[in-house]
């Protein structure tokens, strides 16, 4: 089942993924290890979690399998000392101060993290990110950080205009060259953002099903 699903996503990302630039994430949130087993089997890396206690449970329990793990929730700053220790990615940057915390705390010896900054493409005053606005003043700040490296950007659009917001983020990513990644599109829209240039899709309920 989960196998299959699988499959037919993939199978909708290489219709359009031309360039073969779009890595697929599994979104496991709420779904326990033994589903993750399986599309580990069918040869899935990467895995993208929201809540912290959840996927360190999963971490640990799916260790030695050479995972990909990418933090994807809202950031408590009393939770970047654990999501800085046990990720490869995180995405949901929001604030200057979450990105100094992950920073100052990732582990010695450990690869640089990987960093997303969330923008909060729509200007939703209930979803969290950064403004368009206010990109590259904070971006400034990121040269100081040694042990993260910031890669691109991350939203999440409202659904209604799904398509030009991917749009938007494209342009701003255009604007950054020193940059590489987008991270958008989910289950229901992830054909916009391939064609928008995304290059990580992050794919929840079409991968393991509707959650509970
Ligand atoms: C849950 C979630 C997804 C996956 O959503 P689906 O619609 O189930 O594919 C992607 N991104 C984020 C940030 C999420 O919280």
């Amino acid at each position: 089942m989960i196998q299959d699903n699988l499959k037919k996503v993939q199978e909708r990302i290489h219709a359009l993924d031309k360039n073969q630039q779009v890595t697929l994430i599994a979104v496991s949130k709420t779904k326990p290890a033994s589903d993750l087993q399986q599309a580990i089997d069918a040869g899935q890396q990467h895995f993208g979690e929201n809540y912290l206690q959840e996927a360190l449970e999963k971490i640990d329990s799916l260790k030695n399998q050479n995972l990909i793990w990418h933090f994807i929730g809202p950031i408590q700053s009393n939770k970047t000392k654990q999501i800085t220790q046990n990720f490869d990615w995180v995405h949901s940057v929001d604030r200057l101060k979450i990105a100094k915390r992950l920073n100052d705390q990732r582990p010695e010896g450990m690869d640089k993290l990987n960093v997303l900054l969330q923008v909060n493409i729509d200007n939703e005053p209930t979803k969290s990110g950064v403004l368009e606005s206010e990109i590259d003043e904070i971006l400034t700040h990121f040269e100081n950080f040694q042990n993260i490296c910031l890669r691109g950007f991350m939203c999440i659009p409202s659904p209604d205009n799904a398509e030009q917001s991917f749009a938007k983020m494209a342009k701003i990513l255009q604007k950054h060259p020193n940059l590489d990644t987008l991270s958008m599109g989910m289950s229901s829209d992830l054909e916009l953002a391939i064609e928008n240039g995304a290059t990580f899709v992050r794919i929840g309920t079409d991968v393991f099903g509707k959650r509970a």
